[in-house]
């Protein structure tokens, strides 16, 4: 049995970079300025004995102020739709922000079963985003540096009951 883990959340917290070190390959674009992936990316994953698929749900950087809302909302449903299991990040340095808000609303109201990780938080850093997190109502927060590979041990653990 395998499950597809879909990763979403606002642009610039860091899905591409945890896609590319789950891949293992650099099959999506990452770069520090917005504007780089399209739409929804697959790969074939590994954590640890764990293999499955991942979707990066890029796309929402192309988009212009008045239609971000709408291309987000669409394209995290679609991601929902395709994926077993929902890993949202945020920015643990930034903490929750408007858009993040906005994300939990449109997984919870696809009933997804959600991860919810607390990204660029190596070392010391972002651990009061990660607590506030918690607010988001989508379970605990996995602090997790994918730059760094950190949390990785959590996020499989957080996944090997659902594989
Ligand atoms: P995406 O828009 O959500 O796909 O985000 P990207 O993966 O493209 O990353 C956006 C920026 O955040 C890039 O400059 C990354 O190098 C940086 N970034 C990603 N993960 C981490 C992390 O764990 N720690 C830190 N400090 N920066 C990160
Ligand atoms: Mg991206």
């Amino acid at each position: 049995m395998t499950f597809t883990l879909a990763i979403v959340g606002r642009p610039n917290v860091g899905k591409s970079t945890l896609f590319n070190r789950l891949v293992g390959k650099r099959l999506a674009l990452v770069d520090d300025q917005p504007g780089v992936t399209r739409d929804l990316r697959e790969g074939a994953a590994r954590l640890g004995d764990l293999r499955f698929v991942v979707i990066d749900s890029a796309g929402l950087e192309l988009a212009d102020d008045d239609s971000l809302q709408g291309r987000m909302r669409r394209l995290t449903e679609r991601a929902v739709e395709e994926a077993d299991i929902c890993l949202f990040v945020i920015d643990a340095r930034q903490g929750v922000t408007p858009a993040d808000e906005i994300f939990a609303d449109i997984l919870r109201r696809k009933n997804a079963h959600v991860i919810v990780a607390a990204n660029k938080a190596e070392g010391n850093a972002g651990e009061i985003g990660a607590m506030e997190a918690w607010s988001l109502g989508l379970g605990e927060p996995l602090r997790i540096s994918a730059e760094h590979g950190e949390g990785m041990d959590d996020l499989y653990r957080a996944l090997v009951p659902l594989a």
